[in-house]
């Protein structure tokens, strides 16, 4: 079975499951997953036996050269969806009712009014099927992983005190598109000084403030993003942020080092806060300690308390990514990709940390 007839036995499988006849598929992710072509404005219809890919006049030439030989492409309307379903004799479709407007869902009962059939909510079907990767899938990420780290080695080289975060987000997503990278995987973070306790904060306009600076970013290779933060000092490091940065490694490294198949999610989450709070920094790691990065940048699982018994299964990918904020002063952050394999795990991310970097 070549990628596109394994994904399509597994949603097929689980349309039996749930008693679908067919899924319609409008976000652009798990339109690229279920056709191989990326549209940011088409829809894709699966049956148990037939796909369709609708792409209008801007991307049908595309779609033709690139979407998968198990799907039909056509124009919209040409033919009529309310005809392949009356046809068909469809009676429910599953709907991605995780990414569709409310305005959507309605103009979509209303073009089938006609044959009046079910709809049920699916969304939670794709999340799980594409919470677990496939080689291929692992190895777009990786690819992205590598053009981050050249980006990370690259802005080491050319950082100098007089540049502004901005600059210093430019220059990293300017080394990933050269080499590589559709686009960046989210809104790049460059935060120095006392703006890097905002664990999301936006590059200002301001040169780069004396303490931390924390980068987090990624690339896109095929769809799939990559994500990696490191911390850095800007000048010299004093005893406190030395100690800070540590404790963060120690956590991350520990939460790293638990990670595999079977492992609950809320464990790697509480191994990590723990080390934080016995060294005296309970209440700054404020956010989970991670989530999945694949075809969307946060994806299924999580790593956090609210996992209940969810465990970890091989060929799931997830950030480790613990960090301490101090409002008003400075904050830090270190994040992996880690890949959960049958007998443990695999670290996906490939750069230096376990030194503070003063620069
Ligand atoms: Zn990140
Ligand atoms: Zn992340």
């Amino acid at each position: 079975m070549n990628k596109m007839e394994l994904r399509y036995a597994k949603l097929r499988e689980k349309m039996d499951e749930l008693g679908l006849d067919a899924i319609y598929v409008n976000s652009a992710e798990n339109h690229l997953y279920v056709t191989d072509f990326d549209n940011p404005d088409g829809y894709a219809f699966l049956t148990k036996d037939a796909a369709w890919v609708f792409a209008d006049s801007r991307y049908i030439e595309a779609a033709k050269a690139e979407a998968t030989s198990l799907c039909t492409v056509c124009l919209p309307g040409q033919p009529a969806l309310l005809e392949i379903v009356k046809e068909r004799g469809i009676r429910v479709i599953g709907y991605e009712d995780r990414r569709m407007t409310c305005a959507g869902l309605e103009s979509l009962k209303k073009s089938l009014a006609d044959a009046n059939p079910e709809f049920a909510p699916v969304g939670g079907i794709f999340t799980a099927i594409r919470s677990v990767k496939t080689p291929d899938e692992v190895e777009n990420i990786v690819a992205a992983q590598r053009i981050a780290e050249g980006a990370f080695r690259h802005i080491v080289k050319v950082l100098t005190h007089d540049m502004t975060e901005i600059e210093v987000a430019a220059e990293l997503e300017y080394y990933m598109k050269k080499n590589g990278s559709q686009k960046p995987s989210f809104d790049t973070i460059a935060v120095s000084g006392s703006a890097s306790s905002r664990p999301h904060g936006v590059p200002r306009p301001v040169k780069l403030e004396k303490g931390f600076l924390t980068m987090d970013y990624g690339a896109m290779v095929n769809g799939y993003h990559s994500d990696m933060t490191r911390t850095v000092s800007i000048g010299k490091a004093d005893d406190e942020m030395k100690r800070l940065y540590d404790t963060v490694l120690k956590a991350q490294c520990a939460a790293i080092d638990a990670i595999g198949p079977g492992k609950k999610n809320a464990d790697m989450d509480k191994l990590a806060r723990d080390i934080i709070d016995d060294a005296g920094y309970k209440g700054y790691f404020s956010h989970s300690l991670g989530h999945g990065v694949g075809l969307e940048i946060h994806e299924d699982p999580g790593l956090h308390g609210r996992m209940g018994d969810a465990v970890l299964l091989p060929g799931q990918i997830v950030t480790s990514e613990p960090g301490i904020y101090i409002e008003g002063k400075y904050g830090c952050r270190i994040e992996d990709m880690v890949l959960v394999t049958e007998d443990g795990r695999r670290d996906l991310t490939d750069c230096p940390k376990m030194e503070l970097l003063e620069l």
